[in-house]
């Protein structure tokens, strides 16, 4: 699912700031984005760009951003959205009035929830990729496997409502690991091992397919899978990968998913326990094997679990956690705000 960095949206709620009198707190969903006080009220339209939202330079509307901090992006200058804690009051993206852009004041409240990421020439801000994780392509990520990807809870504000109404619905919750996404594809008895976005050329020094070697991935699918069509899906941490949190002196695959091919979809996580177990893989940290979602206070009960420490370096805060459903497919991430603060 392609994220919609920039939305319009209505206000669910603006809250004071304790001790602040310029500045309060807006609701939106399960974002709070601090506000300039009386700029919104509950119920007003508003654009919200959500973090990691990367701001071109040249746009009045967030040109202060711009000046304050800002960084190079493929060649343009601008500035990425971060987590900032303002008074104390996390504060999360940047919300501002529909009149930034006669387009979005035509859109109005027939265009609540509507994508506004591309008319304002905002794109997602994605790290510099190492060489070595990069690579030389073959070609693109394979179309008939489904990308890595998460949801974030703030957006699914809704849905958790909905979840709460089903019986029986339990959740498997695993660390999230940070480190850079990771395709190990069986399609047509061979192997493709790719990166988030790209399927890999098998060249000297790649650590993705020194990773597919180590494990000896090829042979383990040909002996095992013959015939069948099957990714496997983790995360690579390390050395080199993403400022190595863990400090970790080599480089480790951690397995999150498994996605059935033939089948397109994912296998749910007792399907994928019996995949690793059968090729030997490690998966991502197991947080709560069985979990179901509190019917109160769901939202932020699951934002402060997120908060703990990895279970690969007990001293460090890990990145986040994510929720499987067992019986269906359904998943979603809760990344840590301590976490984001810190990092
Ligand atoms: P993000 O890193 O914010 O883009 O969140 C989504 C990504 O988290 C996925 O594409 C995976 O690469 C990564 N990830 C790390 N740990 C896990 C996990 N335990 N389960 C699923 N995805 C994970
Ligand atoms: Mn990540």
């Amino acid at each position: 699912m392609e994220r919609k960095l920039c939305r319009i949206v209505q206000v669910d709620g603006v809250v004071p700031i304790p001790g602040a009198d310029a500045i309060e707190a807006a609701k939106l969903g399960g974002w709070t984005v601090v506000v300039k006080k009386a700029e919104f009220k509950s119920g007003d339209l508003a654009v919200y760009f959500e973090i990691d939202s990367f701001l071109p330079q040249g746009n009045p509307a967030w040109q202060f951003l711009v000046d304050k901090s800002s960084r190079n992006f493929n060649g343009v200058v601008g500035h990425v959205l971060r987590s900032i804690k303002l008074r104390g009051q996390v504060s999360q993206g940047l919300l501002l009035p529909l009149a930034i852009d006669a387009r979005l004041e035509a859109l109005g409240s027939a265009g609540i929830g509507a994508d506004v990421s591309d008319l304002l020439g905002v794109v997602k801000y994605e790290a510099p990729v190492p060489a070595e994780l990069a690579g030389v392509a073959r070609g693109l990520f394979p179309s008939r496997v489904s990308k890595t990807d998460q949801e974030r809870i703030q957006n699914l504000a809704s849905e958790l409502e909905q979840w709460l109404q089903v019986d029986d619905l339990s959740w498997e919750v695993t660390e999230k690991l940070e480190g850079s996404s990771c395709t190990f594809a069986w399609l047509d008895d061979d192997l493709h091992v790719c990166s988030r976005n790209v399927d890999l050329m098998d060249a000297p020094g790649n650590s993705l397919w020194q990773l597919a070697r180590e494990h000896g991935i090829a042979a383990e699918f040909a002996s095992l899978y013959p015939g069948r069509n099957l990714a496997l899906q983790g995360e690579l941490v390390g050395h080199g990968v993403q400022g190595n949190i863990y400090g970790l002196r080599d480089q480790q695959f951690y397995l999150f998913d498994v996605y059935d091919v033939d089948q397109a979809r994912y296998l749910v996580p007792a399907e994928r326990l019996v995949i690793a177990q059968s090729m030997g893989l490690v998966q991502v940290p197991l947080v709560e094997a069985t979990f179901r979602l509190p019917p109160a206070n769901t939202m932020e009960t699951l934002l402060a679990m997120a908060d703990g420490a990895s279970a690969l370096k007990p001293d460090q805060l890990r990145e986040g956690l994510v929720f499987k459903a067992h019986g269906q497919e359904l998943s979603f991430k809760v990344v840590s705000n301590k976490y984001l603060l810190k990092h």
